[in-house]
């Protein structure tokens, strides 16, 4: 396209007229105060810990009142930026934490549940494609019953050189990062009871 003198004399001076308009009246800082207004309106922001690992990072809890019968809605966790361990990170068990069935807000002393959180222990029996709803009862019964089952089968006092070893190679712990110093001790002693040899523990960092 080609542009004549008087053509770009125009189009500056019609850009420059309306700077001078915005500049003059028009307030872009109320329209943008008022959208954000309309986003954020009734938002509470809770601060709060992780409750995953140790390290115990400081996240933010977004909510806001619902329906009276529903309480409040949560709407977002995001890292605290104004705590000094985390400086407004999360790593990405952190970051996941919206998918926490109960949040507890200490301002309202409610439990806040989100719905897409399961909330009862799922099994799948062996060779089957079906995951099964159980209660923690008979889930940790089972569990007994196989780490007995297990340790009573696998379970060698000597070894093939006659070589006392009192193990159970068949068993091993895995133990999770919100695990504290204490309750490892106890998983530790436990597992090293029934004979395991294969103790781990996961650290967060
Ligand atoms: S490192 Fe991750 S899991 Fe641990 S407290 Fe921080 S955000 Fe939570």
């Amino acid at each position: 396209m080609k542009v004549t003198r008087r053509d770009f004399f125009k189009v500056t001076g019609a850009t420059v007229a309306s700077f001078a308009v915005v500049d003059l009246g028009f307030d872009m800082t109320a329209t943008a105060s008022a959208i954000k207004g309309t986003r954020t309106n009734g938002v509470k922001p809770v601060p709060s810990i992780c409750p995953f690992c140790g390290c115990g990072c400081g996240l933010v809890v977004y909510t806001r009142d619902g329906a009276p019968a529903d309480g409040p809605q949560l709407l977002s966790i995001q890292g605290d930026p104004d705590n000094p361990i985390n400086r407004g990170s999360a790593c990405s068990k952190g970051s996941a934490m919206f998918n926490l069935r109960e949040i507890y807000d200490p301002e309202t002393g409610k439990q806040i549940i989100n719905p897409k959180r399961m909330a009862k222990p799922l099994y799948r029996a062996p060779k089957s494609t079906k995951w099964e709803e159980k209660d923690w009862e008979w889930m940790l019964t089972e569990i007994a019953k196989r780490v007995k089952e297990t340790r009573d089968k696998h379970f060698e006092h000597k070894d093939k050189d006659g070589i006392i070893v009192n193990r159970c190679e068949a068993l091993s712990s895995l133990g999770g990062a919100a695990l504290d110093n204490e309750e490892l001790q106890l998983v530790s002693k436990m597992s090293r009871s029934l004979g395991m040899t294969f103790l781990e523990n996961q650290a967060r960092i």
